[in-house]
């Protein structure tokens, strides 16, 4: 497996910032399972705040989404990104007191891409 892209949370909520602005509702994930880009406001709304952009948002839809890991049909589908399979592509560490450390989703790495299209 590739290794993980290995960001301080400082350093992830920076390049949350820097990629998609201020607001975190707008800050945008990929799910590393079916490929599905949500937004934290996606977790949010569905009071799933300590999933955000880690397990896929289909877990907490009603009805929970029935697609599994690798399905890679768009989503949203049921990934954990606590379970066995650690397919998160990022992790985040935090450096002060514990040194606790986590998994991210991918950011929406192509969003910039467009803004930036769009800009130009
Ligand atoms: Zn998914």
């Amino acid at each position: 497996m590739d290794k993980k892209i290995v960001y301080t949370r400082e350093e992830w909520l920076a390049e949350s910032v820097r990629r998609f602005g201020e607001d975190v509702n707008n800050w945008r994930f990929i799910c590393p399972s079916c490929g599905y880009i949500a937004r934290v406001k996606e977790w949010r709304d569905l009071d799933a705040h300590n999933s955000t952009a880690i397990s896929c948002i289909g877990r907490y839809t009603n009805p929970p989404s029935k697609q599994t890991i690798f399905s890679k049909t768009g989503g949203p589908c049921n990934y954990a990104g606590y379970g066995l399979f650690k397919l998160n592509p990022i992790k985040v560490v935090t450096k002060e007191d514990d040194g606790s450390e986590h998994d991210s989703f991918a950011f929406d790495w192509a969003y910039e891409e467009t803004k930036e299209k769009n800009n130009g």
